[in-house]
C-alpha cells in the first residue's frame, strides 16, 4: 500500500482505478477488494451500461473438438458457476442448459464431440427434450451444472460496497513516481476494461474489436424449465420471463439505438426450438461484445509499445528483445461472447498478478499478440 500524507489525497487515493464497470470491471474490483485494495471503478455511463448489461449471461460450457480455447472456457466455467453460487446464488439460476446439434450434420459431430465434454453432462434423446418442451429432432446434450445470471444485477452486486462514480476518462496520465492520475483521483494501479472502446495507451497489437448483439426478454406463461443453446440461446422460464438472445451484427461498428425488429427476428427463430405463441416482447437490449484476434481474453500487463520501439527498432522486421511493460498498467478485457464465464477466473488472475506479483496464466497475457502484430501490423509499415 502506498503511504501518502495528507487526508485530501488519501480520499482521493486508491490502491487501483478501473476503467469500466461491465462485468470484467465489476469482478476484477470485487475479487481485488476481497484482497484488501482499496478500489475506485469508473464508468462513463454506469454500472453494466455496456455489452454486459445487454448480456443473457447465459454460463454454460463450450462443446467442440477440444482445443485450447474450449478447455481454458471449460475451466473458467467450473469457476465462474461456483463463483456466482458462492456470491450471489440470488442472481444465478442453475437452470441446467442443453445443446442442441443444428441439423443432421451437426448431430454426427455430436458423437466427436462428446469425448470433450470435460464438464458434467448426461445425453437426452430427442424424446426427452420434447418431453421438455423442445422442438427437435436429434438427440443432445445437457448440461446440469450451467445457467445464466441476471446481468445487470450480478455486476451491482458486485460492485455494492465499492466507490463507483460516473466518469469518462479520455486521458490518463503517470507521475514520475510511478502513480497514476485519472481526473482527480490518483491510484498505484489503473485497469482498463473498457469493453470495445479501448483508445488509451498503445493496445493495437490486442486487435481489440467490437461484435454488435440484440437481446430480448419475453413475457410468457410457457412451462420451460430448461435453457439452450444452438444457433441461438432460448432461456428458461424465470418468473414469467423467457430470454431470447443473441444477434450477431457485425455491420453494425458503434453503439446504436437497440432494434425491435432484431428482437422480433429472434423471436421467430426461436419458433424452431420452442412454442412461441403467448411470448410478448417487454425489453429489448443491445451491445458490444469486445473479442480478441484469436478469441482468447485479454489479461494482465500491457506492452510499452513506444519504449519497444524505441530500443529495438527492428521488431518490425522479426528481430526480438525483452518485454518492456507500462508500468502498474494492466487490462481485463476481449471476454467476447462468454464475458459471464470467463470474468470471475480472469479476475482472480489478474488480482494475483497486481498484488502478489504472479505472472497470469500464459494463453490469456497480451503477449502472444504482440511480435506478430510487430511484423505483420499495416501500422507499423513505415518503419519496415
Ligand atoms: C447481446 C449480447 C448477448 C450476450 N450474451 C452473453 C451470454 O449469454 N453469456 C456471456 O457470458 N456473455 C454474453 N455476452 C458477452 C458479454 O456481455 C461480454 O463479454 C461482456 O459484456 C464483456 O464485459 P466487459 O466488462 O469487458 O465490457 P462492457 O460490458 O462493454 O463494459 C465496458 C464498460 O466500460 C465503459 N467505458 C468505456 N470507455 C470508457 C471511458 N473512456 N471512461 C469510462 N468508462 C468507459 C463502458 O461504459 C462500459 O460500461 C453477450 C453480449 C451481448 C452484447
Amino acid at each position: 500500500m502506498f503511504l501518502i500524507k495528507s487526508s485530501y489525497a488519501n480520499k482521493y487515493f486508491y490502491d487501483t482505478i478501473i476503467i469500466g464497470a461491465g462485468i470484467a470491471g465489476a469482478a476484477t474490483a470485487y475479487t481485488l477488494t476481497q484482497k484488501n485494495q482499496k478500489v475506485l471503478v469508473l464508468d462513463k455511463n454506469g454500472i453494466a451500461s455496456g455489452g454486459s448489461g445487454a448480456a443473457g449471461a447465459f454460463v454454460s460450457p463450450k462443446i467442440g473438438k477440444g482445443g485450447a480455447l474450449q478447455s481454458l472456457t471449460n475451466e473458467a466455467f467450473v469457476y465462474a458457476k461456483d463463483f456466482y453460487l458462492e456470491h450471489c446464488p440470488q442472481h444465478f439460476h442453475q437452470t441446467g442448459v442443453v445443446r442442441l446439434p443444428k441439423d443432421e450434420a451437426d448431430a454426427q459431430k455430436f458423437s466427436d464431440y462428446e469425448k470433450h465434454n470435460q464438464n458434467v453432462y448426461e445425453n437426452y434423446t430427442k424424446e426427452m427434450l420434447q418431453a421438455l418442451g423442445i422442438h427437435t429432432a436429434f438427440d443432445g446434450f445437457y448440461f446440469p451444472e450451467a445457467g445464466d445470471c441476471d446481468a445487470k444485477e450480478v455486476c451491482a452486486f458486485l460492485l455494492k460496497d465499492i466507490e463507483v462514480v460516473q466518469y469518462e476518462v479520455n486521458k490518463l496520465r503517470q507521475e514520475e513516481n510511478g502513480y497514476w492520475h485519472v481526473g482527480d483521483y490518483r491510484a498505484k494501479n489503473v485497469v482498463i476494461a473498457t469493453g470495445f472502446e479501448s483508445n488509451f495507451a498503445d493496445m493495437q497489437y490486442m486487435g481489440i474489436k467490437g461484435t454488435w448483439g440484440t437481446r430480448g426478454d419475453f413475457v410468457s406463461d410457457l412451462a420451460l424449465n430448461v435453457s439452450m443453446h444452438q444457433s441461438m440461446s432460448v432461456g428458461a422460464n424465470i418468473g414469467g420471463i423467457i430470454k431470447l438472445g443473441a444477434t450477431h451484427e457485425k455491420e453494425v461498428k458503434e453503439s446504436v439505438p437497440c432494434q425491435e425488429k432484431q428482437a422480433l427476428g429472434l423471436k421467430e427463430k426461436a419458433s424452431a426450438l420452442i412454442n412461441v405463441s403467448d411470448l410478448v416482447l417487454k425489453e429489448i437490449f443491445c451491445g458490444m461484445r469486445a473479442g480478441s484476434k484469436d478469441y482468447f481474453p485479454l489479461v494482465g500487463k500491457i506492452i510499452d509499445v513506444s519504449k519497444m520501439l524505441e530500443i529495438t527498432p527492428a521488431i518490425v522486421r522479426g528481430a526480438t528483445a525483452p518485454l518492456q511493460y507500462r508500468e502498474h498498467l494492466y487490462i481485463c478485457n476481449g471476454l467476447g461472447g462468454r464475458g459471464f464465464v470467463f470474468a470471475p477466473l480472469m479476475a482472480k488472475w489478474l488480482a494475483e498478478c497486481i498484488v502478489d506479483d504472479k505472472e497470469v496464466d500464459e494463453r490469456v497475457c497480451t503477449d502472444r499478440l504482440f511480435w506478430k502484430w510487430c511484423r505483420k501490423s499495416p501500422d507499423l509499415e513505415y518503419l519496415r
